[in-house]
């Protein structure tokens, strides 16, 4: 079984969309997708997370409408191109109802609860999208799927107890369903509520599922696999076709953003793989991450 993680620039347009679709759908070992808010479209675009942070932020309420409107009108431009009503998701409720009804809600924990609704969104649209093309999908949200989390410090991490809990949460849906999407960059915790992980934490959700139901664990980036150094900064660097988990972590923690650090270990405690591949060109060969492996 693989787990699919798309990040915010393959889930930018429909087109990014579709063709994230392509690869899910291509290979029927991959079971489950986590889905990213969708990234940007064009340079001067601005990723829905950051609008998000924004808005949780605004305490002006023309600024939220117009970040509100900002945020539902780049799903709408996505959901439209792929031929998806807004009631075939989100229980039929429009997007910036949804975000200020969430305002509203979550007045205490404003912050958490809204700036991980990119994922809960885009999650939404593949799962409505994967069943327009007449594939079993399944949107399940975080908390549905059993991630729980736990603040240590000043920021959310995945509780161990997530492995159990998502084991016996999808096991049971895997039977009925083709794919099961799920939102990444954020969990429940003890008391239920929406809590965020750190920036870029789909990568997390992404290694973490992949250790609850032993599968390997796919990355789809912007760029065909781990570079040694930063490939937009040195166009002429070369992709490393394999890497041990150390050296991945290595990496990672020096700021080789295309992973979080996070997602490492939970795939290396049980061997998995982890492919970084990218979703522009699905036949680049990219990198495999796993136990010391040799060229
Ligand atoms: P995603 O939205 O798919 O999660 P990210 O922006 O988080 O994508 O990560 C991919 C980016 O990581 C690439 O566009 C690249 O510029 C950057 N990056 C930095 N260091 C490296 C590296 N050593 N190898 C590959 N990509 C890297
Ligand atoms: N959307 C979140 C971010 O921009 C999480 C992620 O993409 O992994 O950080
Ligand atoms: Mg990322």
């Amino acid at each position: 079984m693989l787990v699919a993680k798309f990040g915010g620039t393959s889930l930018a347009t429909a087109t990014r969309f579709r063709q994230a679709a392509a690869i899910l759908t291509a290979d029927s070992n991959r079971r489950i997708c986590v889905c990213s808010a969708p990234g940007k479209r064009f340079p001067q675009d601005r990723k829905i997370t950051d609008l998000l942070i924004d808005l949780a932020y605004s305490q002006d309420e023309e600024k939220s409408l117009l970040l509100r409107q900002e945020i539902e009108a780049h799903f709408q431009e996505i959901t439209e191109e792929l031929g998806i009503r807004q009631a075939d998701m989100l229980h039929g409720q429009r997007i910036s109802e949804r975000l200020k009804a969430e305002e509203k809600d979550l007045s205490v924990d404003r912050y958490d609860g809204l700036i991980a609704l990119g994922e809960v969104f885009s999650a939404s649209v593949m799962a409505a999208y994967l069943c327009k093309l007449g594939y079993r999908a399944k949107f399940v949200g975080a908390g549905q799927a059993g991630i729980l989390v736990h603040k240590i410090g000043d920021h959310y991490h995945m509780h161990e107890d997530s492995l159990n809990r998502v084991r016996d949460q999808l096991w049971p849906l895997l039977e009925g369903y083709d794919l099961l999407v799920i939102p990444g960059f954020y969990g429940r915790d003890f008391e239920g509520k929406r809590r965020p992980l750190s920036r870029g934490g789909s990568d997390v959700t992404a290694a973490w599922l992949s250790a609850a139901l032993q599968a390997d664990c796919e990355i789809w980036t912007d760029v065909s696999g781990v570079f040694v150094t930063d490939p937009r900064v040195h166009p002429a660097a070369q992709p490393l076709p394999y890497l041990s988990y150390g050296q991945m972590l290595e990496m990672a923690e020096q700021g080789a953003s295309v992973l979080h650090p996070e997602a490492v270990w939970p795939l290396q405690a049980q061997e998995l793989k982890l492919y970084v591949k990218n979703s522009f060109h699905p036949e680049d060969k990219g990198s495999v991450v796993g136990p010391n492996l040799h060229p």
